[in-house]
Parts: structure tokens; C-alpha cells; sequence
């Protein structure tokens, strides 16, 4: 499964949202080969259009999609230099899809920051540092071995140095990989190396209790989201002590809470959405009578991979999907009705599937 990989110095409220993700996290039962991490927090993806879908379905049962964090405490000053517990944390970032970076917008003096004064600029780049030095030293071993083969005329090696070049470049003025133009040979040339800044980051500003209505009003939050802004990412304000709190509650209570906050939407709901789109996901949903489920793809994925993501069986024996769009199903109001419109469509293996498709899979056994 995909995961976002939650980082950030000390004390900045790591724990404290990952509790409420681990609280709020998705029903056992839905998941139950799922292995027990305790480092992995598997929450369900909020999606209104499957509620709707169980309006007009009326299933025995209805499954949300899910998705995971993993829990990535404990990076310090010095990590890619081995301290703290340096390199294993950031193997341990070699191993999630996305980073999601905790930020500390929040003021507390009964609360120590680990540099003695809350700058969150500061804080990003301790930890961006840390990233960008663990990614110079593996480009640097990578290129010593290939500027020897280059010199055989090794017909990888060719186009691998330049790209390793331009990253090395990248890193020793500080910036990321994401922010280095590759071809797509040459990015291609250096998958293998697993770069942790080539992966998507998000930046969550974890605020005051009084002040996630007015986020806009924190200079610290502003900061941020400048920051941010460089580099083409994204930030979500939340704050994690309020999460742990929601987190608890159930769908009603849970409603009215948010209403007494003034928000519309929790922010690990939000934290959620940023991330599985940040990864590039997207959800399909099958819709029987047993059954309303949705599920996760990757933008791209033809209809029989997408079958596979059900059962490796679906995707063997595809013969072909019967598929209508959600926005279709619901303004003609059935399966069946849809087809009568000339709504519902037979797609082969070439489909490719999109956001939001209804899908019902016919397959060899
Ligand atoms: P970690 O070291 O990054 O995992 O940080 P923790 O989650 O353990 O949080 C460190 C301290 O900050 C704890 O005492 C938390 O209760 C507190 N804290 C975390 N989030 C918030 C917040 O949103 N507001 C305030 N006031 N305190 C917070």
C-alpha cells in the first residue's frame, strides 16, 4: 500500500497527530490482513459521493477506502551524519511514497523547542537539510562508480552522469531533486537511487488551540506557506491537539464539534485528501446490493490493473468493465436507468479508468 511518511523535529506535534490518526483510524475488520504496525496508521479516505452512492444503492454494507501514514519520529540535526538515530530514520523515509512535514506554528512555553526559539523556516530546513545531505552522499557514491564506466562509453553510465551532475548541483546549493529538470531518460537513470527529496512533500502547520479559525492572522503559519509556495507545495493548517480530541468522537458528535469551531471539515480529513492526491490517487467504486465500496488507484492505471487492486484474479481473467461515471449514476438515479441513456459503457483493457468511475468487472474464472 501507498504511504505518507510523517516527519518533523521534536516536540512539534508528530505524536500528537499521529494519535488522532491512529484513533480515527479505519475499522480493523475492513482490513483484515492488514499487518499491525505500530508505526502505521491506516485511516479511511472521507469521500462524500459514497454516501450518496449508499442513498441510492442501498448496500448491506459500505466500505470507504483507505490509506496509510507511518509514523517517522526522530530526526535531529546531524541525522544524515548518523546521529540520533539518523540513518535508520532516513531509510525509513526511503520507504514511504510522500512526506508529510510537521511544522510548529504553535506557542507554548511550557513546551521546549529543541532550538530553544520557534522559527518554522528554520525548523523545514534543519530537516530539508538533513534529506538534501543523505541524497548528496548517495549521488556521490553513484557517481564515482559511474564516472569510471563512462570512460568505457558504458551506454548508461552516458546518460546517467549528467543527471547525477545536475542533482549534485542541486544539493550542494540546498535545494531539493524535486526542484531539478530531468528527462525522462535521465530520471528514469536514477530511480534506483531512491532519493529522498525527489518525493512529494506536504508541510502541515500545527497551531494553537485559538487559532485554527484564523490561521491567516499567524505569522508563523505565513511563513510557511511562502516557503511553501517556492517550492510548489502545499500546506494544511491543523492542530493536532484538537485532532486528538475529534478523533475520538463519532460521525455526529464529530459534526458538531466542527460546527462549534467554525470549520467545515477536520484537518486530518483535510491532511487526508492532500495526501492521497499529493500521491496521485484516485478513487473508483463498485456498487452492488451486498456492497458500496470505493477504491484506490493511481491515476493512469488501465481497467485491468484497476481490477487487480480488488483481486489478482480480476485482473488475470479481465474480460472487460461495465462503467458509468458517478456524476451519470446519480443524475439518472440507477445502473439501469444510466443504460437506458446511453450512459453505461463496456470498456476493454485499454480503458483508462477515471476519477469517480462505477465499475462493475466481468472476468474469466
Ligand atoms: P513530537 O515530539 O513531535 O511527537 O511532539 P508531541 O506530539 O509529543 O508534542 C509535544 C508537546 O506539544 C506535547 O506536550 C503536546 O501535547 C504539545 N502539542 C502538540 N500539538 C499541540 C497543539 O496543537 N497545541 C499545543 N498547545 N500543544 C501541542
Amino acid at each position: 500500500a501507498l504511504t505518507a511518511g510523517i516527519v518533523g523535529l521534536p516536540n512539534v506535534g508528530k505524536s500528537t497527530l499521529f494519535n488522532a490518526i491512529t484513533k480515527a483510524g479505519a475499522l480493523a475488520a475492513n482490513y483484515p490482513f492488514a499487518t499491525i504496525d505500530p508505526n502505521v496508521g491506516i485511516v479511511e479516505v472521507p469521500d462524500a459521493r459514497l454516501d450518496k452512492l449508499t442513498e441510492l444503492v442501498v448496500p448491506k454494507k459500505t466500505v470507504p477506502t483507505s490509506f496509510e501514514f507511518t509514523d517517522i519520529a526522530g530526526i535531529v540535526k546531524g541525522a544524515s551524519k548518523g546521529e540520533g538515530l539518523g540513518n535508520k530514520f532516513l531509510s525509513h523515509i526511503r520507504d514511504v511514497d510522500a512526506i508529510t512535514q510537521v511544522v510548529r506554528c504553535f506557542v507554548d512555553e511550557n513546551i521546549t523547542h529543541v532550538a530553544g526559539t520557534i522559527d518554522p523556516i528554520d525548523d523545514i530546513e534543519v530537516i530539508n537539510l538533513e534529506l538534501i545531505l543523505a541524497d548528496l552522499e548517495s549521488v556521490e557514491k553513484r557517481l564515482a562508480k559511474s564516472s569510471k564506466l563512462i570512460k568505457q562509453k558504458d551506454a548508461e553510465a552516458i546518460i546517467e552522469v549528467p543527471a547525477l551532475e545536475k542533482l549534485k548541483a542541486a544539493f550542494e546549493a540546498e535545494m531539493p531533486a524535486r526542484s531539478v529538470e530531468l528527462t525522462e531518460e535521465e530520471a528514469k537513470a536514477v530511480k534506483g537511487l531512491h532519493l529522498l527529496t525527489q518525493k512529494p512533500m506536504l508541510y502541515v502547520a500545527n497551531v494553537a488551540e485559538d487559532e485554527v479559525n484564523d490561521a491567516d492572522n499567524n505569522e508563523m503559519v505565513q511563513k510557511v506557506r511562502d516557503y511553501a509556495a517556492k517550492e510548489g507545495a502545499e500546506v494544511i493548517v491543523i492542530c493536532a491537539r484538537i485532532e486528538e480530541e475529534i478523533a475520538e468522537l463519532d460521525d455526529e458528535e464529530k459534526m458538531m464539534f466542527l460546527e462549534e469551531l467554525g470549520i467545515d471539515e477536520s484537518g486530518l480529513d483535510k491532511l487526508i485528501k492532500a495526501s492521497y492526491s499529493l500521491l496521485g490517487l484516485a478513487t473508483y467504486f463498485t456498487a452492488g446490493v451486498q456492497e458500496v465500496r470505493a477504491w484506490t488507484f493511481r491515476k493512469g492505471m488501465k481497467a485491468p490493473q484497476c481490477a487487480g487492486v480488488i483481486h489478482s484474479d480480476f485482473e488475470k481473467g479481465f474480460i472487460r468493465a461495465e462503467t458509468v461515471s458517478y456524476d451519470d449514476l446519480v443524475e439518472y438515479g440507477s445502473k439501469a436507468a444510466a443504460k437506458e441513456a446511453g450512459r453505461l459503457r463496456l470498456e476493454g483493457k485499454e480503458y483508462v479508468v477515471a476519477d469517480g468511475d462505477v465499475m462493475e468487472f466481468l472476468f474469466n474464472v
